[in-house]
């Protein structure tokens, strides 16, 4: 038996559209135990949501898994077929999408479609005891039962994202995909959606993987960070090695720099520079060399391997002189 709840190695995802391939995900691992909370960080076009929707296998058309491997509790899901997933889906993985504006059915009122999860994944429960969890729900995430019959074009932003929660949490999954949820909503807002995934992440024990550009809410909520560029992971550590340690990748630098700091009378903020490498030719090395700062020849020829230190690692050459030195 895996020690992991989702194993995700080596994997590469494309997108094959009619010009060109797009190469979303580059040989991307990832690890989640029961439990944890993991922070997915990285900007946009870094392949974060490739990675959710190849967990679910809910690539579009075009995306193609090309190699690798996805293990949820140590079976391979890509040898799964569509009746297996069907049943893992909102059941033992849910997903909270980015924008719960389109990802709620604007014709179904929001009672009937948390109804929906229970009716796909436990047909034996009764049409009262359906009805009883559907209410007990709506009231864990702030909603009056009383509103189950309105639609959504009927809640705010917020409370629309607080039925996407319920939706996904209903039947008390082992792994949530948070995916930017709180992106579409304004700060007051993010901060009541992410005290609630937190405390009902605590009463269903799930474990969350939570996608986000946001290092503040990682930084609150999470236990573990894997930073994504280019579709790899370049780091991970727990939130202490990401946001206290010496040993940063560059990119995570880059990103920590980018927050501003209230305690200074600075006049300009300090974003990286240049912008994502274009996805439809991934550049051999390291792909983050044309943006480093201590880019060395070596970076554009061979891919970092891995240096591990306790809970932390990294991937940039940078650390090859320190790994050397411990020999
Ligand atoms: Fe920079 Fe080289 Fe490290 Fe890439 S491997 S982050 S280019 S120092």
């Amino acid at each position: 038996m895996s020690d992991y709840l989702l194993e995700v190695n080596d994997l590469h995802v494309q997108y094959n559209t009619d010009d060109s391939v797009v190469h979303a995900l580059n040989g991307l691992n990832l690890r989640l135990k029961e439990g944890e909370k993991l922070g997915l960080v990285g900007e946009t076009g870094a392949g974060k949501t490739t990675l959710a929707l190849s967990i679910l296998r809910l690539l579009p058309k075009v995306g193609q898994i090309v190699s690798g491997s996805i293990k949820y509790k140590g079976e391979e899901l890509l040898d799964k077929n569509e009746a297996y997933m069907l049943g893992l889906r909102g059941r033992r993985v849910s997903m909270i999408f980015q924008d719960p504006m389109t990802s709620l059915n604007p014709v179904k009122t929001v009672g009937n479609q948390i109804l929906e999860v229970l009716n796909l994944h436990f047909p034996d429960l009764s049409k009262d005891e359906k009805e009883k969890k559907v209410d007990e729900m709506l009231q864990l995430v702030g909603i009056p039962a009383s509103r189950k019959g309105e639609f959504p074009h009927q809640f705010s932003g917020g409370m629309k994202q607080r039925v996407v929660i319920a939706m996904a949490l209903i039947a008390e999954p082992e792994l949530l995909l948070a995916d930017e949820p709180t992106t579409a909503l304004d700060v007051t807002i993010q901060a009541q959606i992410m005290a609630l995934m937190g405390q009902l992440k605590e009463k269903f024990n799930s474990a969350v993987l939570l996608i986000t550009h946001d290092l503040g809410v990682v930084a609150e909520f999470c236990d573990t960070v894997s930073v994504i560029y280019a579709g790899r992971v370049v780091e991970h550590g727990a939130v202490e090695d990401i946001f206290m340690g010496n040993e940063n990748h560059p990119y995570t630098k880059g990103l920590i720099g980018c927050i501003p700091d209230l305690s200074k009378d600075e006049d300009r903020l300090h974003p990286i520079p240049g912008s994502m490498v274009d996805a439809r030719s991934i550049p051999e090395g390291c792909a983050f060399a044309d943006r480093c700062p201590h880019c060395m020849d070596i970076c554009r020829k061979i891919i970092p391997e891995e240096h591990v230190n306790g809970t932390h690692s990294v991937f940039c050459h940078l650390y090859d002189a320190i790994k050397e030195g411990e020999k």
